[in-house]
């Protein structure tokens, strides 16, 4: 019914006889074929055995010129797809199962691949087959064809190994160690503003919280940093400085002191809501919370029994929106959403991540995980340009501190 290996089964054997006789004039078609003995699910076999002979003790040059051709044929817009899909339908039109709508159409397809611009007839070749190509068989037809379609996979699948490209090695673009020394004095030339600009000692919300975020955004680019900047850690790092900046900045753009107040009374809240579920309910206490610290941190500005326990976001309003409020959307673009897919383990993180695609094109291009998880891209230079605006904003409402952060190069080292 059509010109595939199953079809050809179906047809009576004196077509089938033409067919091979036709079919075997050519010269190099018995090499170009000879793959097709390998497979024990083979429509007609016997008949292909008869022409082809029978598979060599060593299969894997056979399998590796079957894969050759298979990879040409993934790409379902090649020119080598689309000859396929042109055999496949030309049956179908000559038996008029298709009726094509002029005679320009039927030329097109009689006389492919030399009448008329064959960029405007493949595609048009492509989109008749997908339209018609199953659409026009019975299920008596179309479930064993099917079968013998799946058949060939799974034999290709079972009797051929996974091919994982080899991981591309991690090297780190900056000099680590000297990095990490800079970002330490940039931790203590900031101590020293600090000392410079205090003059008082009653709790100063806004103070404190701006110069918080400076020191944690050292942290924090300090430890993405340390983690030559590809793990995936380094992309949680990111998402942290991203918010740390969104959250500055709509502070400062507000312009509102009471709003400072909020967002330490907020976290002073979230340590007292902590300490009461280390009290009450949870009975093994997880190691990395120490209740006397969390307990001192709840007390510290306020006895915690006076506090409010606010949930939610202790601004009310979500990140985008303080991005949008704080004139940044842009760094909540570029550096918030995308890492934050990583944060919450979504799908193509986790693809990304642990996962490859098997080079074997006898696999059809499925996911096997990889040798090591893929540590390739460099947050580097983000992880420095973020703290580096932190320290800005800092600047703006504090000046005098014009210290920035820098990737200190391998190749200065050397010289
Ligand atoms: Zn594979």
């Amino acid at each position: 019914m059509t010109t595939t290996l199953y079809g050809l089964s179906t047809l009576d054997s004196d077509l089938q006889d033409r067919f091979f006789d036709v079919l075997f004039e050519e010269d190099g078609v018995v090499d170009a074929l000879k793959p097709l003995v390998l497979f024990d699910g083979l429509p007609l076999a016997e008949r292909w055995h008869e022409n082809l002979g029978i598979a060599p003790e060593n299969h894997n040059e056979l399998w590796t010129q079957l894969a050759d051709a298979v990879l040409v044929l993934l790409d379902h817009q090649s020119q080598e797809s689309t000859d396929c899909r042109w055999a496949y339908m030309t049956p179908i039109v000559n038996s008029g199962k298709l009726h094509l709508q002029n005679e320009e159409q039927f030329r097109e397809f009689t006389e492919y691949p030399f009448y008329e611009d064959q960029r405007k007839v493949r595609p048009t070749i492509r989109a008749t087959e997908m339209q018609f190509g199953s659409g026009v068989m019975n299920e008596g037809y179309s479930v064993p064809k099917k079968e013998w379609s799946k058949q060939f996979w799974n034999e290709c699948k079972k009797r051929t190994e996974c091919f994982a490209p080899p991981p591309d090695k991690p090297t780190a673009s900056y000099d680590l160690p000297r990095t990490l020394a800079e970002i330490r004095s940039v931790w203590s030339d900031l101590a020293d503003h600090f000392s410079d600009t205090d003059e008082f000692t009653h709790v100063q919300p806004k103070r404190d919280a701006s110069f918080g975020f400076c020191f944690y955004a050292l942290a924090l680019t300090q430890e993405g940093l340390a983690s030559s900047g590809k793990l995936l850690t380094a992309k949680l790092a990111l998402r942290m400085l991203a918010e740390l900046y969104i959250t500055f900045s709509y502070l400062i753009s507000v312009g509102d002191r009471k709003l400072w107040d909020v967002y330490r009374a907020y976290g002073a809240g979230q340590a007292k809501l902590t300490f009461l579920k280390l009290e009450e309910i949870l009975e093994n206490q997880p190691g990395y919370l120490n209740k006397e610290s969390v307990e001192a941190l709840a007390n510290e500005d306020m006895y915690m029994d006076f506090q409010d326990i606010n949930l939610g976001n202790w601004a009310n309003i979500d990140l985008r929106k303080m991005s949008q409020v704080a004139g940044c959307k842009d760094v909540y673009d570029a550096y918030y959403s995308w890492p934050s897919s990583y944060a919450h383990g979504q799908w193509c993180a986790v693809r990304d991540v642990v996962f490859t695609t098997c080079h074997n094109p006898l696999h059809r291009l499925h996911r096997i995980p990889r040798a090591a998880p893929r540590y390739e891209d460099g947050a580097e230079e983000d992880l420095v340009l973020l703290l580096n605006k932190i320290l800005e904003l800092l600047n703006g409402i504090y000046p005098g501190f014009e210290r920035r952060a820098e990737l200190m190069s391998t190749n200065s080292a050397q010289c």
